[in-house]
């Protein structure tokens, strides 16, 4: 029977598979990593049950390795997510999220009078706390939480 549900999403042989997705953050992610732009195939799973998260979400994408700044952006929605590196249906390695320094047009800012939220440009945030998830605005300095941002 344990065997039966963890084949519930199909092995790939090379490529990468997101894992411990918490529920409600599956489709945020698959849009932060631009999914719906890939042409190869994707396998998008939500609300397994999880001893860890309660509910998760699985997205497995064949043919796909993502850079250190793609999986960076993933820190504003779902930081304990692991990506696993499968190749030769092995997984070779284990990919954590680190938070990055700087985020380029990934989160709004919550000030509506702030520059960014009235010209056509992207927003640049720096992260000033790492451990608390604090983001600064390069452009007004207004400060907001990574876990309450809204994405562009
Ligand atoms: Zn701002």
């Amino acid at each position: 029977m344990e065997n039966k549900k963890e084949r519930l999403v199909a092995a790939i042989e090379n490529g990468t598979v997101i894992d411990h997705i918490p529920a409600e953050k599956t489709y945020q992610v698959t849009a932060l990593l631009g999914l719906d732009r890939l042409t190869t195939p994707v396998t998008i799973g939500n609300y397994y049950l999880s001893k860890k998260l309660g509910k998760k979400g699985i997205i497995k994408v064949s043919d796909k390795y993502f850079t250190t700044e793609e999986i960076s952006r993933l820190s504003v929605v779902a930081p304990k997510i692991v990506l696993n590196i499968i190749k030769g249906y092995e997984v070779v390695e284990k990919k954590t999220v680190e938070t990055p320094d700087e985020l380029r047009g990934i989160v709004k800012c919550n000030n509506p009078k702030c520059i960014t939220n009235n010209e056509p440009m992207q927003t640049v945030f720096n992260v000033v706390d790492k451990v608390n998830g604090i983001l600064k605005c390069h452009y007004c300095d207004k400060e907001q939480e990574m876990g309450k941002v809204e994405l562009c």
